[in-house]
């Protein structure tokens, strides 16, 4: 992204007008990371102040029976493992 189009992106931004859809796409596609982050700290603090809020998001899984085979998974179970799992019940 040349500076031309970071230096407008940060006007909008500081005087708080709303951004179009290619000023997303133009955000999203920046490879400077540290400028996008200082960019995204100022409209949070200018909302938020100094507080920050964190959200535990937790999933209860009825079971690790799984036909899928996601390559990155370690959770799964094929039907009739011995080590499947289901809600409410032991492991069997
Ligand atoms: S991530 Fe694991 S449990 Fe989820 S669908 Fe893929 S293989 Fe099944």
């Amino acid at each position: 992204m040349d500076v031309g189009l970071k230096r407008e992106l940060e006007e909008k931004v500081r005087a708080g007008e709303r951004l179009t859809r290619e000023d997303g796409i133009a955000l999203y596609e920046s490879d400077d990371l540290a400028w996008l982050g200082g960019l995204a700290h100022e409209v949070r603090t200018r909302l938020n102040g100094d507080v920050v809020h964190f959200n535990v998001n937790r999933h209860l899984n009825m079971t690790n029976v799984c036909t899928a085979s996601c390559a990155y998974c370690s959770f799964q179970r094929k039907p009739g493992r011995r080590t499947r799992t289901r809600c409410g019940s032991r492991r069997r």
